[in-house]
């Protein structure tokens, strides 16, 4: 009965997972070719289009910055568009884990390896 019920029921699934689905090439011309999709974005995905476009390859800061000396007087400055950043420290080079924090505007801060780092005020590119 059980096996039964399981065959029928595998079946409606299987039915129902069989839905049609077509595309047309009709709506591209074979000389047009496809549209320039900075003409088809809109919103936020075009702001990072065009951002790109004039030179901006890491518009959202989110690219590995190299530490600096890192000491009191000479911190590694972090770019951030906010008040507040987080940041990831991986003190040793050999480390496997990286050592998280929370870096605040106009307040420099120490790493437990004795690194130092500064929220730096940098515009977005929005
Ligand atoms: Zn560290």
């Amino acid at each position: 009965m059980n096996s039964r019920l399981m065959a029928l029921s595998s079946k409606l699934i299987f039915r129902r997972s069989m839905r049609m689905f077509t595309t047309s090439a009709s709506r591209f011309n074979k000389d047009e070719g496809f549209p320039d999709p900075l003409d088809l974005a809109t919103g936020m995905e075009k702001k990072e289009m065009l951002a790109r476009l004039n030179g901006n390859d890491d518009p959202y800061n989110l690219k590995a910055i190299k530490k600096g000396v890192g000491s009191k007087d000479k911190p590694t400055e972090i770019p951030s568009a906010f008040e507040a950043r987080i940041v990831g420290c991986v003190c040793e080079e050999d480390s496997s884990h990286i050592k998280w924090m929370w870096l605040y505007s106009g307040e420099p801060k120490r790493c437990i390896c004795g690194h130092w780092y500064k929220l730096i005020h940098k515009e977005s590119f929005l």
